[in-house]
């Protein structure tokens, strides 16, 4: 029970020293607790000690847990839900009745799916859309040289809500060698505020995990994802 409970202190308080290092407030930073291959008692505990957004990457899992964890006793706020990984068009339906917000929206026909589904449930849909600003092959997310006229174009998709970038970095031991692609997106970001397009909000710059988000935060983050960090390495 101590263990989450501790775990989560200590990233909190190395977001803060982040946060102060880069003459910025705490109270910028969101943190998404990514609980996937955890177990429902271990996300509760994390709940009760605080957590106030969950990071999942599957659907199928997600939807179970979410279920077990409706059933609550009340009192305890709920959650928000973030959906973290690839998205399947197939299950776009069924992830829109549990997601508040949805990081990895990279391709047109996944954008024009949510919007559809969004428009039968008349509601707006958070998203935020990934970028591979590191170039890696076997990673989703758009080009970075393709960003610009895919929010052009998703831009008039009226059910979706564009609210910033996310991106996923090369798996390392050195953060620092995450430095450059947190830079790269923090500025394609700024870019895209100053172009002031219709629809679309750069609020949020989703990047950081267990290993960097240190210096995902030094560089410009204001949404961390942090899993291994709090509930161990996942087997
Ligand atoms: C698993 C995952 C994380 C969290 O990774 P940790 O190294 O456990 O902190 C963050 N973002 C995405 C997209 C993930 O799939």
């Amino acid at each position: 029970m101590e263990e989450i409970r501790d775990r989560l202190k200590l990233v909190k308080e190395k977001i803060n020293r982040a946060v102060e290092s880069s003459r910025r407030s705490a109270g910028e930073i969101e943190l998404v607790v990514v609980t996937k291959t955890v177990a429902v008692a271990r996300i509760r505990e994390a709940i009760e000690a605080g957590v106030r957004n969950i990071g999942e990457n599957r659907v199928q899992e997600a939807l179970a847990k979410h279920e077990e964890l409706s059933s609550r006793p009340p009192g305890a706020g709920l959650p928000r839900w973030h959906m973290i990984g690839h998205l399947q068009r197939n299950k776009v339906e069924r992830a829109l009745s549990i997601f508040d917000l949805i990081h990895s929206v990279d391709s047109l026909s996944l954008a024009e799916e949510i919007d559809k589904r969004a428009e039968a449930l008349g509601k707006r849909v958070d998203i935020l859309v990934e970028v591979n600003v590191s170039g890696e092959e076997s990673k989703f997310g758009l080009e970075r040289s393709k960003v610009n006229e895919f929010l052009v174009t998703i831009s008039k998709l009226k059910n979706l809500r564009i609210q910033g970038l996310m991106t996923m970095t090369p798996f390392t031991n050195d953060p620092e060698q995450s430095r450059p692609y947190f830079r790269k997106l923090r500025c394609l970001s700024e870019e895209i505020q100053s172009g002031r397009l219709n629809n679309i909000e750069m609020r949020y710059l989703s990047m950081g995990m267990s290993q960097d988000f240190e210096v995902a935060i030094e560089e410009g983050a204001n949404m961390v994802r942090i899993g291994s960090a709090i509930f161990g390495s996942r087997s």
